[in-house]
């Protein structure tokens, strides 16, 4: 019995010295496009937990004792903000961790810095409930991938900053990604030093086809924005106001939507009315976010055959979306595969 414990307290210790110095950083992320982009720039330093599912209404998210309880112990907690996942504020109440309570080095609203379109004025409230700071779904435009993923490095190097290199480089492998998949390999390479930035630049400004034709770099370009210009000026109805940010990068028109008030299935004259827009404006396709009934596109559909498309906006709702990269790529082919 005795050379058993012995034995077993020589294990414990053995096992105690060959531990790696670091402790990982443990972070919570509400959604799950957020622990992909953690996960990118933490990589083995960090463990990271969604608490929502990702083929969940982000907007309404239930908070479960399991979601406080993984939180309990958390360094970071890492949300969206812009009052989409309002709920993650009763998660941090719950869990009574001290270390991520808002206004403290372990709680990120990830979003910060990212320019915010729609925030709802006197003039026009409509989309105030559901949107009270402006519309959120700011992810899925590529370009603020990257603000977000600054942030999130931020707040790693703050927290641990002995890996402080280790984030940034990671950061800038993640953004060197991001850069590849939106304007092409070729383009990068040819536009040389800081390539990705000067692109970004150029492509917010709006300048970015007239500049690639005077430096004679149009056939260069590939990638999103490559497979973008065949849906330039192409009008889409979506349900949900989900899309205007990625519609706004990839020079979609967003006709209009099925949803009329957020939270309620959209009223017969709506629904109609949709299907005159459908029928003068000739659109050929309808967004149709997983979470959201397909009942009333469906109907304009009948009426019209334009087609549903049944689209997906966070990180690991399906095969095809593992990565954020496929994201995009996913809902770039819905278009593509649609839009006429
Ligand atoms: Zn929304």
């Amino acid at each position: 019995m005795k050379k058993i414990i012995s034995l077993s307290v020589l294990m414990l210790f053995v096992s105690i010295i060959t531990q790696p110095q670091t402790k990982k950083v443990k972070v919570v992320t509400t959604l799950n496009y957020l622990k992909y982009v953690t996960e990118q720039i933490g990589g083995n330093n960090v463990s990271v937990i969604a608490l929502a599912n990702p083929k969940q209404d982000p907007h309404y998210v239930t908070p479960t004792p399991r979601m406080n309880a993984v939180t309990t112990d958390a360094d970071l907690f890492i949300e969206n903000g812009m009052g989409l996942d309002q709920w993650a504020k009763n998660v941090v109440d719950a869990s009574g961790n001290p270390k991520v309570q808002a206004g403290t080095s372990g709680h990120l609203t990830a979003t910060l810095n990212v320019p915010v379109k729609e925030l709802p004025t006197e003039v026009s409230r409509a989309w105030g409930d559901i949107h009270p700071q402006g519309n959120p779904h700011v992810w899925l435009d590529p370009l603020n991938i990257k603000i977000i993923a600054e942030n999130i490095a931020g707040s790693l190097k703050t927290l641990d900053p002995a890996n402080a290199a280790y984030y940034l480089n990671n950061l800038q492998h993640f953004k060197e990604q991001i850069d590849a998949a939106m304007f092409g390999e070729a383009l990068l390479k040819a536009v040389g030093k800081k390539a990705g930035d000067i692109l970004s630049r150029k492509t917010k400004t709006g300048e970015l086809t007239a500049w690639l034709q005077t430096k004679k770099l149009n056939s260069k370009l590939g990638g999103w924005m490559k497979t973008a210009q065949s849906l330039a000026g192409k009008k889409v109805i979506t349900y949900h106001k989900t899309y205007i940010y990625f519609a706004e990068r990839f020079g979609i028109d967003l006709a209009g939507e099925l949803e009329e008030k957020p939270g309620i299935p959209p009223p017969p004259q709506h629904r109609d009315a949709v299907v005159e827009l459908v029928k003068r404006e000739h659109i050929t396709t309808i967004l149709n976010d997983n979470f959201y009934s397909t009942e009333a596109a469906e109907y304009v559909s009948s009426k019209t055959g334009a087609k549903v498309a049944v689209t997906y906006i966070d990180v690991y709702a399906t095969t095809e979306t593992e990565t954020y990269e496929g994201l995009i790529s996913t809902l770039l082919q819905n278009l593509s595969g649609t839009v006429r």
